[in-house]
């Protein structure tokens, strides 16, 4: 059943950018109302936990370092069909197949450094919601 939440992250190349704005703008201005958000910076314990999935992918070491080596804005979005309209809004996990308009189109660096997470189900989007919020956080 689908839900109507997801969770994203503005990567550590975002803030370092200066795009958080311009990124927060794009994802109200596309119907999603922030219900969650917060700026911090994750652990490596807390990277490796996020991405456990992909530990077994050549690109983990990598991916670990780049989340942690500067602050992200992790945040709760509620829309109707979250999920899969936040994916859409940000493209593909490539900017290069990234569609015209899309946040990775527009301010992603590359296949590694692509500038958001969006969830990639309704169940992720509540396991990495309240990986990164309580309760009482999210209003
Ligand atoms: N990633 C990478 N190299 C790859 C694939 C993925 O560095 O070949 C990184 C990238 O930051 C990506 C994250 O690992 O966003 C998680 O990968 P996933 O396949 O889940 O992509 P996403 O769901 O973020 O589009
Ligand atoms: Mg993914």
């Amino acid at each position: 059943m689908a839900t109507n939440r997801t969770f994203t992250m503005l990567k550590p190349d975002s803030l370092e950018k200066g795009n958080t704005g311009a990124i927060l703008e794009k994802i109200s201005a596309s119907g999603f109302k922030i219900i969650a958000m917060k700026q911090t910076q994750m652990s490596k314990r807390d990277a490796e936990t996020f991405y456990a999935i992909h530990s077994e992918r050549p690109f983990f070491g990598d991916l670990v370092e780049y989340m942690t080596r500067g602050p992200i804005v992790a945040a709760i979005l509620e829309k109707d069909n979250a999920v899969e309209d936040f994916r859409t809004l940000i493209g593909a996990t490539n900017p290069e197949d990234a569609a015209d308009g899309t946040i990775r189109k527009l301010y992603a660096s590359s296949i590694s450094e692509n500038a958001v997470h969006g969830s990639d189900s309704d169940d992720n989007a509540a396991i990495e919601g309240s990986f990164h919020f309580s309760g009482r956080e999210i209003f």
